[in-house]
């Protein structure tokens, strides 16, 4: 794929007829980072988003150790025994700092792997955040228009991942362990938030006590926040992904949340207004990229950085000078 150009018309249609080889090259074309591939990936991308969108998004997050991928594992299957087919993406913006990876302990899905009717995607790492959303955003269209009608986005509860991907599915499922009383102690309010529904996950053994007790106490939180404007009220549901316990309680959660935001038009609202964010998303993202990159710039911030150490400027005074010459650099 790297040395060889890429025939775009037959991969297309090879993946538009479901072959998975074929969707995980378009994938890695997406990921490369090169600039000799923009061109074939604007026109993969092109060719597949007519087929693309009939999927539902869901988004999964919780700290390392929750049971995602174990979770993920059981759900998966129970979505496939409805007939459905599951793609499995990550989102990992750390991970190109650490060089590490989600979705890498595939041991623990072992079955999902091996269904014909799973696709599973380990992290792309990037170099940004901007990066790795426009990445994800597009394998996901890749993934529908290869036939897959439910795609699930795992993600670790740590940075910015979590709004990354809330603003890219259509439901998210926070994933919970109970603990000794104290849940909410040490979660950000913004992460509930964002939640369509909350899983206590491992309410299995001894656990199920303090699961129980810990849904009463995030159903009370849940009460303190204003409604949603799609009118769902989020739920808190007890599940263990090891035992394939309460699985098919959060599936029949989703399918309602599905029926009812499409027939308040709220599904369809929520996409398109995330579309308007990717619009502003990308444009800010390729403005920095085009303005760091500028060999004028790179000289000038240089003088300004180092006025500054000298205090011989202010901050406000360096970037107006630097966006004024970014300026002239465009006349
Ligand atoms: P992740 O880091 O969030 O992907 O978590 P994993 O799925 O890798 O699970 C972390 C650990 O918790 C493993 O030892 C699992 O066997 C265990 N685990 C996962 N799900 C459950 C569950 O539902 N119940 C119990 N008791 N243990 C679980």
């Amino acid at each position: 794929l790297r040395r060889q150009k890429v025939d775009i018309k037959k991969l297309s249609n090879e993946l538009l007829n479901s072959n998975l080889t074929a969707l995980s090259q378009a994938i890695t074309l997406v990921e490369s980072q090169s600039n000799r591939h923009e061109d074939s990936v604007k026109k993969l991308i092109e060719n597949c988003l007519p087929h693309a969108g009939n999927s539902v998004r869901i988004g999964i997050t919780g700290v390392p150790g929750v049971g995602k991928s174990t979770f993920i594992e059981s759900f998966g299957m129970h979505l496939i025994s409805q007939g459905h087919k599951v793609a499995v993406l990550a989102v990992d913006p750390s991970s190109s700092i650490s060089g590490g990876s989600i979705l890498g302990d595939k041991t623990r899905m072992e079955k999902l792997v091996q269904s014909p009717h799973s696709y599973i995607r380990p992290t792309a790492s990037g170099t940004s955040l901007g990066g790795v959303s426009r990445k994800t955003r597009e394998s996901i269209a890749l993934c529908e228009a290869a036939g897959f009608d439910i795609i699930l986005i795992e993600t670790v509860g740590v940075g910015q991942s979590e709004t990354l991907v809330h603003s890219m599915t259509d439901f998210f499922l926070l994933l919970k362990l109970a603990g000794a009383g104290d849940e909410l102690q040490g979660i950000k309010r913004g992460i509930i938030e964002m939640a369509d529904a909350i899983v206590i996950n491992k309410a299995d053994g001894n656990n199920i006590d303090q699961a129980k007790s810990a849904k009463l106490e995030f159903n009370r939180a849940l009460q303190l926040y204003p409604p949603k404007s799609n009118d769902w009220k989020p739920k808190v549901l007890l599940a263990s992904g090891l035992k394939h316990q309460g699985i098919d309680k959060i599936w029949e959660l989703i399918e309602r949340f599905v029926k009812q935001t499409k027939s308040n038009q709220s599904f369809d609202d929520n996409r398109a207004l995330q579309a308007k964010y990717w619009l502003t998303q990308s444009i800010e993202e390729n403005l920095k990229k085009d303005f760091y990159s500028h060999s004028e710039i790179k000289i000038a911030l240089k003088k300004e950085l180092l006025k500054i150490d000298q205090k011989k400027t202010t901050a406000f005074e360096a970037a107006e000078n630097l966006l004024k010459l970014y300026k002239k650099t465009k006349l």
